[in-house]
This record gives C-alpha cells, sequence and structure tokens, in this order.
C-alpha cells in the first residue's frame, strides 16, 4: 500500500459532521478464503453501491470489496448536494459526440436524480432528501456568466430556474455577496453517509455479499478473473472498478492504465453548530443547496438539525491548507456576516476524482472488466447513474453507457500527488481568475 493519498492529512482525522450524526453499527466482515460469484465490484462508495444493487436486482449474485469502511472515501464525505449536469457542462459532449448525444447525455443526467430518488423511496433510506439548488455570482462578470448559462441551459435543454439580479437576490439568499441567482427544484440536497449506509443495507438485503477492510490488491485479468486481498480471493466472470482515486492507493496494480486519467483535489467543510431554524430560513428562505460559479468553488447548505455545511477551497497537493478552519470560517462569514459569532464544530476534507475535462469517465478494460471514475464533483447523484448503466453494460444492453465510453479522456501529465509545477501553476491562475473576473 503506497503512502500517498493514504497519508495525506487532507481527509483530516477528525470526525465529519456525517459520521457523528450516524450509528455505522457492527459494519461487515473481512473477505477470507475464495469466492466464486457473477460480479465482483471493487469500491464501496456510492458507485460501487449501486452497481451492485442494479445488478443483483438483474439477477447475478454480486460481491462488493471495500479497502475500509463502506461511504468511508468521497461518499460519505461531500457537500451532499444532488445536481443535474455534469461539472464540464454540456461542452464536451456537444464537442466531440455531437447533438442528439449531448442531449442523450443531459436527458441521463435527469435521470440520475430519479434513479438516486428511486433507491431513497424503494429501500425506506432516510437521509433528509431536500429538494431546490441555488446558483450564485460574486461579481458582475461572474452575473453575466451565470446568467447566459441559465439561459442557454434552459433554451438547449428545458431547465427552468427562477433568476434575480441586484436587490432581488435576497429572495433567494440573504448574503451581500452575490450579484446573480438562479433557483431550481431539479436538484436538491441529502445526507450522503445517511443514504450510502442505506444503500449498502439495501445491498446486502438483496443479496449482494459485502466485505470491509479487503483492499483489492490485484486483479488477474483474463477470461475468469480474479480478484486477490490479503486474506482472500474473488472468482468472477465481471468486474466493476468503483474505486475512484483511492484505487491506485489501495491496489497500485489494479488498473494502473486509468490511474492517470483522473486527478485528486482535496476539497474541505466546515460544520456550524446548530442554528436557530428562524435565522436559517432567513439566511436560505427555501433551505436550497447553494453553488457559486468560480472555478475554485464555495458549496453549502443547512444540515437537518439546522447547522451550516460550508464547502469550499481546494488543494492541489495533498496537504491540508493551514489555518483551514479560520480560513473556511472567515470565508463563511464574508458570504453570510450574520455568522460572525457561530461556532465552527466540524472540519474535514476529502478528494474528489476530476477528469481533465470534467467529464466522467467510464469505460472498458477488455472485454469484462469495467471502470466508473471521474465524477469531478458531481457523483452524488451521477453515481446512481452510472451504477445503471453498468449493470446494462453488463447484462449486454451497453448503449447509454457507451455515451459516456466514447468521450475522449486525457491524462494528467506527473502523479497522483500533481507534483507537476506546469499543473499547479495551471491552477492558481484559474483561482487567479475566479479574484478577477
Ligand atoms: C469534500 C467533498 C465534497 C463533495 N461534494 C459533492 C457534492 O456536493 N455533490 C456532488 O455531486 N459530489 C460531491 N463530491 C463528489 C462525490 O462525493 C463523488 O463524486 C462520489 O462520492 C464518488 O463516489 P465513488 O463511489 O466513485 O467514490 P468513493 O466514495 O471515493 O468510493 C470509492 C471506494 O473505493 C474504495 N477502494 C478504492 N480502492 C480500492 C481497492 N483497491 N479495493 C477495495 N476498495 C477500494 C475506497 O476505500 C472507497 O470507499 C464531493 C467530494 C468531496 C471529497
Amino acid at each position: 500500500m503506497s503512502g500517498g493519498l493514504l497519508a495525506s492529512d487532507t481527509r483530516l482525522n477528525q470526525q465529519s459532521y456525517y459520521e457523528a450524526s450516524v450509528d455505522r453499527g457492527p459494519g461487515w466482515a473481512l473477505l477470507a478464503g475464495k469466492l466464486q460469484t457473477d460480479v465482483a465490484v471493487v469500491g464501496g462508495g456510492f458507485a460501487g453501491l449501486c452497481a451492485a444493487i442494479e445488478l443483483r436486482q438483474r439477477g447475478y449474485s454480486v460481491a462488493l470489496l471495500e479497502a475500509d469502511r463502506v461511504c468511508s472515501g468521497a461518499s460519505g464525505r461531500n457537500g451532499g448536494q444532488a445536481i443535474v449536469g455534469y461539472a464540464s457542462g454540456q461542452g464536451p459532449f456537444e464537442n466531440q459526440l455531437g447533438e442528439a448525444d449531448a442531449r442523450r447525455a443531459w436527458d441521463m443526467s435527469l435521470q440520475a436524480i430519479q434513479v438516486l430518488d428511486g433507491h431513497i423511496n424503494r429501500f425506506g433510506i432516510a437521509c433528509d432528501r431536500v429538494n431546490g439548488y441555488l446558483y450564485v455570482a460574486d461579481s458582475p462578470g461572474k452575473a453575466r456568466t451565470l446568467l447566459a448559462d441559465m439561459e442557454d441551459t434552459e433554451r438547449r435543454y428545458g431547465l427552468k430556474a427562477d433568476v434575480a439580479t441586484g436587490a432581488d437576490v435576497a429572495r433567494h439568499i440573504d448574503s451581500p455577496l452575490y450579484h446573480a441567482a438562479a433557483y431550481e427544484t431539479t436538484s436538491g440536497h441529502l445526507h450522503p453517509l445517511k443514504y450510502g449506509l442505506g444503500l449498502a443495507r439495501a445491498a446486502q438485503g438483496l443479496g449482494v455479499k459485502l466485505f470491509e477492510q479487503s483492499p483489492v490488491t490485484a486483479l488477474q485479468r483474463g477470461p475468469k478473473p480474479v480478484l486477490r486481498t490479503a486474506q482472500g480471493e474473488v472468482h468472477a466472470a465481471q468486474v466493476v472498478l468503483a474505486g475512484n482515486c483511492m484505487l491506485p492507493e489501495f491496489g497500485p496494480q489494479v488498473a494502473p492504465e486509468i490511474a492517470p486519467r483522473i486527478m485528486p483535489v482535496g476539497t474541505y467543510i466546515i460544520g456550524t453548530e446548530p442554528l436557530p431554524p428562524e435565522l436559517c430560513a432567513r439566511l436560505i428562505p427555501r433551505n436550497a443547496a447553494v453553488c457559486d460559479n468560480n472555478f475554485v468553488l464555495d458549496y453549502f447548505r443547512f444540515s437537518a438539525d439546522h447547522r451550516l455545511l460550508f464547502g469550499g477551497r481546494v488543494s492541489y497537493t495533498t496537504q491540508t491548507p493551514k489555518n483551514l478552519k479560520e480560513i473556511m470560517r472567515q470565508r463563511m462569514v464574508q458570504v453570510f456576516p450574520a455568522l460572525q459569532n457561530v461556532n465552527v464544530e466540524f472540519v474535514w476534507g476529502g478528494f474528489v476524482d476530476i477528469s481533465m475535462n470534467r467529464a466522467p469517465d467510464f469505460g472498458r478494460l477488455g472485454t469484462n472488466v469495467y471502470y466508473l471514475q471521474g465524477f469531478s464533483g458531481h457523483g452524488v447523484a451521477l453515481t446512481a447513474l452510472a451504477g445503471q448503466l453498468v449493470a446494462e453494460a453488463v447484462a449486454g444492453d451497453s448503449q447509454r453507457f457507451d455515451v459516456f465510453a466514447r468521450l475522449p479522456h486525457r491524462q494528467f501529465p506527473g502523479g497522483p500527488l500533481l507534483r507537476t509545477p506546469s499543473l499547479a501553476l495551471g491552477m492558481l491562475w484559474h483561482r487567479l481568475m475566479d479574484v478577477v473576473r
């Protein structure tokens, strides 16, 4: 096991608000001995769990191997924002696949939210699901961009939003920072760890064999793939790799060819003490999840128990920025001066799997190994879709999966720790643009 991301303090030792607000229960045993299955899934985040559920529903026997604990990666740490569309926007789909496939990709991003809600409803997952999403812009230039983007998205793809500028923005958010805001109800938010643990229990209920503390260190490819862990092995007809940024860490030899196609970017969240409900209702009247349109973006929302969960900052090295809690608190107070004196009780972080063009990276290695990665900070909803698409592909219908598999992806130069100075400089440039635009 390499030191890299696992040795990084980006994930922070302190418990996240999410971990502090769930009871994980005893968990699942590690894999010991030999197991035969139709499909082996590597990774117990949303993508792996959704794939396992969808595969099981199609009648396959499924074993899921998680290196750590279920949803200990990005899935149990994220902002909980279930967002329509892609981090890349529609650009890569329109430019590289054409209008028809771009339209299909957009429609699938809508279906992603339906699939997510389908899981929540079907399995009765209590995960504080809320509809409503607010896009905001913190300068006149970015306001023009936001308005143009929203108009374009409505004209081409039919997404309707309630747009406000100037003083009217206060209808949506009580902050001095924003010049424009756009509210829509297709997207929304949830408690990601409650959702993820609900998925894991649902998978188990359907008969998926789940194993925790079972890093897959080797994958023997061929007509009958074999996955190896320290104490066991799984013989499968087909394999789904859903290990995200941690796959090269836990199993550097498993699929080294896909590792350079994503870059791990550290991002952080603080959680305040519970706030008076009437204050929350004043600050974000419709309880939307909020996100600005900066390259290095702020994203925030209220939890069900009225804490502000405020995310932002990124690290393109694996090091947590110094004074992180204070830096994030200051940014939160810029957005909401009314929160000047509230206590910040939680701070945590995690790695987002960014692809070069920010579009998801789904594909195959040979004929019987599939991979899902590159959600680029938009994985809460898209992983539900990804699980469905890969299950369809395993079952022989890869039409929808192949819309994504056809998208060309480039490799990042340098290793996963982004030692390449040119790239770090590129990111610095984007942050500078956020300030001057
Ligand atoms: C701080 C933060 C905030 C975010 N906010 C949002 C948001 O608001 N909205 C949004 O849409 N997205 C957000 N994201 C992104 C989102 O969380 C991810 O896109 C999504 O969770 C990815 O799911 P996954 O299953 O692919 O990966 P993960 O959840 O990382 O799961 C991968 C799992 O695979 C396991 N694994 C890796 N290698 C192996 C191996 N060799 N053997 C066995 N197991 C292995 C890991 O331990 C891990 O549990 C955020 C991410 C972070 C970190």
